[in-house]
């Protein structure tokens, strides 16, 4: 994985307190990677959260429109659609802008960055040909994220990233019903159930991770 992140990157491993070359003064004039993305910006429970709240909307009415499921290595995951002839995010609006800027998936955010997953942290590398723009100046790292308590953001990305790397060695295991227990109980526990607006994302996201036990007892050691 390193390997590969060091062919697509500029060598560096950069922590919220880094410099990134990673500003494109705004996006100006550019929208291109919000399109023919495919299935590839995934959403976390943050991300669910977040959108749930701020746009007034359920977990099944973002269905019947701006996300879909598809399974990646086994376990069902929700993404943002690209739809229309150019495959663009249903979130762009005309002018070619993201018309749910402070709502964006974390993924959007942390974009050209990629982040990496290691011992329980999570850190950065930037993606060097992934942004269009070429005269990109430098940014700290925790000002791009744009993501308010970013210690405990960090917690859960890991922790969620853990879960899904535990789920994906059961759903790989070849036992279709196990498979399905998990993901059902994951999409639901997590996506489908919803979440309270006002009250903190992370009281609720650790609030529902005790839960899981119940289906995965031990996933933590068995990583
Ligand atoms: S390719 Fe770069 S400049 Fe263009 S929209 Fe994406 S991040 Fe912004
Ligand atoms: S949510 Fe906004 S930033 Fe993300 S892909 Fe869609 S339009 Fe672009």
């Amino acid at each position: 994985m390193l390997q590969e992140i060091a062919e697509i990157s500029d060598g560096k491993i950069y922590g919220v307190n880094d410099m990134v070359k990673a500003a494109c003064n705004d996006c100006e004039g550019c929208h291109s990677c919000c399109e023919g993305m495919g299935d590839t910006v995934l959403l976390d429970p943050y991300d669910m959260w977040r959108l749930t709240g701020g746009l007034g909307k359920s977990f099944e009415e973002l269905l019947a429109a701006e996300v879909e499921l598809h399974v990646e290595n086994g376990v069902i995951v929700p993404n943002l659609k690209m739809a229309g002839e150019n495959n663009r995010c249903v979130f762009l609006n005309k002018a070619g802008r993201c018309s749910i800027h402070t709502l964006r998936p974390g993924l959007c955010r942390v974009f050209p960055l990629g982040r990496i997953y290691e011992d329980g942290n999570v850190t950065y590398f930037l993606q060097r040909e992934a942004c269009k723009k070429s005269n990109r100046t430098k940014v700290k790292v925790s000002k791009w994220l744009d993501t308010p308590e970013l210690k405990k953001y960090h917690c859960f990305l890991a922790d969620w990233h853990s879960l899904k790397k535990a789920a994906e060695q059961i759903c790989n295991a070849g036992e279709e019903n196990s498979a399905k227990t998990v993901n059902l109980f994951l999409l639901n526990l997590f996506f489908r159930k919803p979440y309270e607006a006002e009250k903190n994302f992370f009281e609720q996201f650790y609030e529902r991770i005790q839960q899981v036990e119940t289906v995965l007892p031990g996933y933590r050691e068995n990583l």
